[in-house]
Order: C-alpha cells, then structure tokens, then sequence
C-alpha cells in the first residue's frame, strides 16, 4: 500500500501541537506526518502555498492554520479575520485540487454558528443565519469552507470535509493579552498577579459577569478526534467535535478552576462593564457519539491543570 503524505497546516498552533504530540505515541507505518506553520509557508499567497505542496507531495491535508482570536481582537479586526481567512482556505483548498490531494480535513468552530438560534446547534445549522455580530469576519470566512467542500464534493468528487470543534485549550496556546482566548488569556493574567507572590490581598479580575456558558475540549482530545477523521471519516459533510452538552461550564467556574491549578491565595472580581459576548453556544455531539459511542474526554479540572502546569513549565519559550 502506497504512503500517506499528511501536511498540517498550522501545524506550530495550539491543535497542531497536540496532533503532533498524539501522532508520536499513534503512528503508523504507512502514514508520514509533515507539520508546517507560517515560518514555511504564507498561505494567504498561492504562490507560496503552491511551493509548498510541491516541497511535499501531500496526499492528504489537515488544514488548521487561521487568523484566530478571542472576542476582543475579533471585535475590533473584523475584516482582516474575513480577508485573511478566505485567502487562506482558497489556496490551500484549491491547491489541494490542483495537485490531486484525496482528502482535506478543514477547521470550522461553533462560535461562527448563527447567533440567533435554537439549542444545541448541530451541523445542520451553519448557515441558518448571520453570527454574532463580534466576529462575522471569522464567521463568514470559515462558512464559505463548508461551501467549497460541497462544491469539491459535487464538481470533483472530492472527500473535502470540516470538523467543527468547540473552544480548545491546552499546552502551546496563544497567551498574548491582546489576541488569546478566555483560557489562555487568563492563565496569563493569573500567572503575571501572582509571579512576585502569592499572596490574600491580590485580585484576580476576569472581564465579563462570569455567567456565559461554554463547551471546552482538551487539545489533545481533540487531536485524537482528529486523527480519527483523517483515518476514518469520509463525508464532505461537517461533524461537530465537542465534549457532551452536560460538560458546559461557566467562566466563573474556569476561572475558578485557574485559581485551584495556581492554588491562587486571592479573590477572583468580575469587571461587569467588558462585553460576555454570546451567553451559550450549546453544540450537540450526537452526531460524533454515534460514531464512537465509548469515547471519554479528559475531565476539565485534570485539563486545567495540565495546561497551567505546561505554562508555568515553558513560560519562556510559550507566545505570550
Ligand atoms: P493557533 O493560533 O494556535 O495557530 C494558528 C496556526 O496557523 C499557527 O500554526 C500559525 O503559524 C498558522 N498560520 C496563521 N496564519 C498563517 C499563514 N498566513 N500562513 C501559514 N500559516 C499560518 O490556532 P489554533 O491551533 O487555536 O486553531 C487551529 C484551528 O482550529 C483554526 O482553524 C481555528 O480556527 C480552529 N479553532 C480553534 C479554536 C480555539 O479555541 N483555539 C476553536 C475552534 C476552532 P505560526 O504559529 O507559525 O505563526
């Protein structure tokens, strides 16, 4: 049997990171794994983007390099997250094409899900009206994902699929203050309060009511659900990787989960006057569960810890 060449773009990335680390431990022979990120290639150019498909061969994508942020920075660059992830997702998706590639796994997210909306969403629902306001850039740019699966599928016959992951979290995230998610944003600001002590009087802010609900995956979870639709799924339809809907928690009890991971000695406040951004964006994984009906997820305190005990092990070398 002939090798698979798998290229994953954004592959120095939070979830490139944690496919590279579950590929170490489940590889396979007839499997070769190239990781790249932007030091390799500018996936916004076709050019480029084209010297690097050539450079390898690939005979399958996982496609996660984006444009990615949290609320804020999303809030105030909308249209670069829309210019730069269209640019992105046509050339890989189209060199793809041009050089034969048989599959594609692609990265979409529940937040781009309609704003107004019944819950849980589920695959079905992508384009069942405008995002949230916040990030239509984000949004708007990975729907059009799904549409060019579709349209490889139905032009082609092509097995160009997306995953739709919830929030992710874990070991190589993005810590800068400007552009992280909540979870990474807040370990930082946690980490810098308590680095010169540790001590009662100090206070942990977290921006927003703390009352939004959200659904987080482990990045290594989520690698391995990966892997297993590089290997194993093969619909160009969009499957929603998400821990269960009974594993929402809110940001009042991430930030306390931070505070047990640091053994935090202070008090956590909530500046109400920041946006909380969409109250829930609850994703049904019934789809996923059918599949694999035993799976377990690794419970969120165990996952806190972890990351938090990987920041403070690599705080020099982490992107803050
Ligand atoms: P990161 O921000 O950690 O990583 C982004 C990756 O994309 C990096 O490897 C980066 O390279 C690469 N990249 C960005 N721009 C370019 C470019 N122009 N050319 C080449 N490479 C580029 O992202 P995540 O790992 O968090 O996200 C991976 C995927 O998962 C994305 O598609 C994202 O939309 C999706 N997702 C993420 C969620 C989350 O909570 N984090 C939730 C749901 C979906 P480098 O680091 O070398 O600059």
């Amino acid at each position: 049997m002939s090798k698979k060449i798998i290229l994953v773009t954004g592959g120095t990335g939070l979830v490139g990171c944690a496919i590279k680390k579950i590929i170490e431990s489940d590889s396979k022979s007839d499997e070769q794994w190239i990781f790249v990120g932007s030091k390799d290639v500018d996936l916004c150019d076709k050019q480029s983007t084209e010297a690097l498909f050539q450079k390898y061969k690939p005979t399958h994508v996982i496609h996660l390099a984006a444009m990615v942020g949290g609320l804020f920075h999303n809030m105030n660059h909308n249209l670069d997250f829309l210019r730069n992830n269209i640019h992105i997702n046509d050339n890989v998706l189209q060199t793809a094409h041009e050089t034969n590639v048989v599959k594609v796994v692609s990265c979409l997210s529940t937040c781009i899900f309609p704003d107004k909306i019944t819950y849980p969403i589920d695959e079905t629902m992508i384009h069942n009206g405008p995002p949230h306001p916040s990030n239509y850039g984000y949004s708007y740019a990975k729907r059009l994902i799904d549409i060019a699966n579709h349209g490889y599928y139905d032009q082609h016959g092509r097995i160009y699929t997306s995953v739709i992951p919830c929030n992710v979290f874990g070991p190589h995230d993005n810590y800068n203050p400007q552009t992280s998610h909540v979870i990474p944003g807040l370990i930082r600001k946690l980490y810098d309060l308590i680095k010169d002590g540790n001590t009662e009087d100090k206070e942990f802010k977290v921006l927003g009511t703390g009352k939004p609900l959200r659904q987080f995956i482990y990045s290594l979870d989520l690698a391995k659900l990966f892997v297993w639709v590089l290997r194993e799924y093969n619909s160009p339809d969009p499957i929603i990787l998400s821990v269960d809907e009974t594993q929402e928690v809110s940001i009042s009890q991430v930030a306390q989960s931070l505070a047990r991971a640091f053994d935090f000695k202070g008090r956590i406040v909530y500046d109400s006057t920041a946006a909380d951004g969409q109250y829930k964006k609850t994703a049904s994984n019934a789809k996923l569960r059918n599949y694999l009906p035993d799976l377990k997820f690794t419970a969120f305190d165990e996952a806190i810890k972890e990351s938090v005990d990987w920041y403070r092990n690599n705080y020099d070398k982490a992107r803050n």
